[in-house]
């Protein structure tokens, strides 16, 4: 079998033109389009190339409902090559998650959630009970390889009545484990006044552009106080789209108020994937596109940004030597409408689109509406 392919005329975000020789699965050559030799695999057609898309924020256990959903549909057929489970697993089903990454194409990171019943329940943190430290360690000591943080879901309706308490047992936990802490924010209780001064650097909240009450923007569109000191100390934003948790007007305030873009995730599951809003994380990317960030901002949202938190930036890289983990995707140029988690409606001219994946020495054609 010849292991030795090219990738012939795909586009850099800067604009270059490249042709990508892959050979056993790694990168072996990159060089001016339509210079490398070898047998043509596949004609990349102008289309865009980054590194392989990495999805901070889904829920890819397909055993859970509504927050599951099977990893290669929300990964590859996405133009997602690595994606990481936000806690829908706890100690309980960590290792039948680890499981089914394992034969999966796209390559699965996890956040443990803190409560060991993950979401089989969407309350799983109103019952301090279910938080247990001895399956945790045990959990973090087993899957470590998958595992890169903590994930403690810190609204009204998953801690029910135990308030602001379980961020307190999920930060002693991340000290003990070493492991940062992924926070869900949400309608209070508690206050997210109360949630934000917990977080320290590295730590990543997750649904910073959400539009309820208990947002992190004043009414005028000014960022509280409480976001402003997080990002001197470190915190990671991350979008986390999902159902109820993105707001273009609080995206635009954002913006406007130079809060900086750390990574783009889409909380996607069954639900949002077929009904939207999210639908894919194309049409989440659009989105941003369509607030005015520029195209290469995008990209590194999904790719270098999340590849050094993840603290192994080959995910966040095209080159020589490296696996080959890409993307490739167009820009097109038609109208459409895009809607946020509020059902508000923004009309663009452009749209980004996967195209296809080449991950494990195999391309992989995206499946997915625009
Ligand atoms: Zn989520």
């Amino acid at each position: 079998m010849d292991e030795r392919y090219v990738l012939r005329q795909v586009k850099r975000v800067s604009g270059e033109e490249i042709d990508i020789v892959i050979e056993n699965g790694k990168i072996a050559e990159i060089t001016p389009a339509g210079e490398a030799r070898g047998r043509q695999e596949w004609e990349g057609l102008g289309a865009y190339v980054s590194s392989g898309w990495i999805d901070m924020h889904v829920h890819a256990f397909r055993e859970f409902d509504p927050y599951g959903d099977e990893i290669d549909e929300i990964g590859v057929r996405q133009g997602v090559t690595t994606l990481v489970d936000a806690g829908s697993c706890g100690a309980d089903r960590i290792g039948d998650l680890a499981r089914d990454a394992s034969l999966a194409k796209t390559n699965v990171l996890a956040f443990l959630n803190i409560s060991r019943i993950g979401l089989l329940r969407i309350d799983e943190l109103s019952n301090l009970e279910w938080i247990d430290k001895e399956k945790i360690l045990q959990a973090v000591r087993t899957y470590g390889e998958m595992i890169v943080g903590l994930k403690a879901r810190i609204s009204k309706s998953v801690v029910g009545a135990s308030g602001i308490e379980p961020l307190h047992i999920a930060r002693s936990l991340s000290i003990e484990t070493g492991l940062p802490l992924m926070v869900h924010i949400g309608s209070a209780p508690p206050d997210i006044r109360e949630v934000m001064p917990l977080l320290q650097r590295k730590d990543i909240v997750t649904h910073y552009l959400n539009g309820k009450e208990n947002n992190l923007f004043a009414a005028d569109g000014q960022p509280l106080q409480v976001l402003t000191e997080a990002i001197e100390r470190g915190v990671h934003l991350d979008v986390g789209h999902g159902t109820a948790s993105f707001s273009f007007k609080v995206a635009e305030a954002a913006k406007r108020n130079g809060i900086g873009l750390n990574t783009i995730s889409t909380d996607i599951y069954r639900v949002n994937r077929m009904k939207g809003p999210v639908f894919s994380m194309s049409n989440v990317l659009s989105k941003f596109l369509s607030l005015g960030y520029a195209l290469d901002e995008i990209v590194a949202a999904v790719t270098s940004n999340a590849a050094e938190w993840l603290g192994r930036p080959e995910l966040g890289r095209i080159q020589v030597g490296d696996s080959a983990n890409l993307t490739l995707f167009t820009l097109q140029h038609k109208s459409a409408v895009l809607v946020d988690s509020e059902g508000e409606e923004r009309v663009t001219d452009k749209v980004i689109h996967a195209k296809g994946v080449v991950i494990g020495g195999e391309f992989i054609k995206c499946e997915i509406r625009a």
